[in-house]
């Protein structure tokens, strides 16, 4: 079964019909950037495209939808902090069978994350009070990427990182709704636009969570294939987001493909180091985050 299937089906259910008169999000509109748009629950539906990728025109009308711009407090963010060795333990004895296939050794893992079980490197941030937020704020005020209230979780810890986060300096996480980051990078003097675009990213996908709301689990659980991933709504929406504000710094396309490039390189590894299933996964990619550079600059 295609996976986007069931779950556009459970979510058309979960909305109200849309009205004859109201415009396809995917629409071209003259309408200025600035006004967020109301009655927008009714058109999330259109978002759920696991594969086909949004044009950037498209993703323009997303970022003017009303969301409900409901974040979690400090206090919910520091329980999950709280939480996340232990999930990591259960979620490793869980899949014991996946971790040994793979040539890992449990018992070395659970151990590993067992050392974080008091961790406190970590700070939880307002967004406001990021060193750089100024280089993003007018930007991101501009197309309507609301960050009030949001917090950023900064990791102070790259042992940590590594351990629970992986290979990209950035994350956005839907539950709870948040962005970590580590801070070794984010919150350098001498931070290039390049990384700070992430927290464009990241606070792209938040809006994407936002709009969704609880139906953001179901969501996700459509896109984990990985073909499909990069062509989501939800990576088209933050992928263009991203592009269009090194555009906006008066980057070229060929800096942006350059930088779209280097995230591939190391998210994936050199070709010489991963066989072959890997690199064609790799290779359309890149293709589809050069699709999204190409939309960017010729809009
Ligand atoms: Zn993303």
């Amino acid at each position: 079964m295609h996976m986007g299937e069931g779950l556009e089906e459970s979510l058309v259910g979960a909305v109200a019909p849309a009205s004859t008169e109201e415009e396809s999000p995917l629409e071209e509109s003259k309408a200025p950037m600035a006004k967020p748009e109301s009655k927008s629950m009714s058109n999330w539906k259109k978002f759920l495209l696991l594969d086909e990728p949004l044009t950037f025109r498209a993703v323009q009308r997303f970022l003017r939808l009303e969301r409900p711009n409901k974040f979690p407090t400090e206090e919910e963010l520091a329980a999950y902090l709280r939480n996340v060795p232990e999930e990591a333990i259960k979620e490793t004895v869980k899949r014991e069978d996946e971790v040994k296939k793979s040539g890992g050794d449990v018992d070395e893992i659970v151990e590993e994350y067992g050392r974080f079980q008091e961790f406190s490197d970590f700070e939880i941030k307002r967004i406001e009070d990021l060193k750089h937020w100024n280089k993003i704020r007018s930007y991101l005020e501009a197309h309507n990427l609301k960050p009030e209230g949001v917090r950023v979780i900064v990791i102070d810890n790259d042992e940590y990182w590594k351990n629970f986060y992986g290979s990209n300096d950035s994350k956005s996480g839907f539950e709870p709704k948040t962005i970590i980051i580590r801070k070794g990078v984010f919150e350098e003097d001498g931070v290039s636009d390049e990384d700070l675009s992430w927290i464009v990213h990241e606070v792209a996908h938040l809006s994407f969570y936002d709009f969704l709301d609880e139906k953001t689990a179901e969501y996700i659980a459509g896109t984990q294939e990985p073909q499909k991933y990069i062509k989501t709504a939800m990576e088209s929406i933050a992928f263009q987001a991203q592009i269009a504000y090194l555009k906006s710094l008066g980057k070229t396309k060929e800096s942006v493909s350059a930088f779209v490039g280097t995230y591939i390189e190391k998210s994936f590894g050199r070709d010489e180091e991963i066989d072959d299933d890997q690199r064609e996964v790799k290779q359309k990619e890149l293709a589809q985050l050069m699709k999204y550079v190409d939309n960017v600059y010729y809009q």
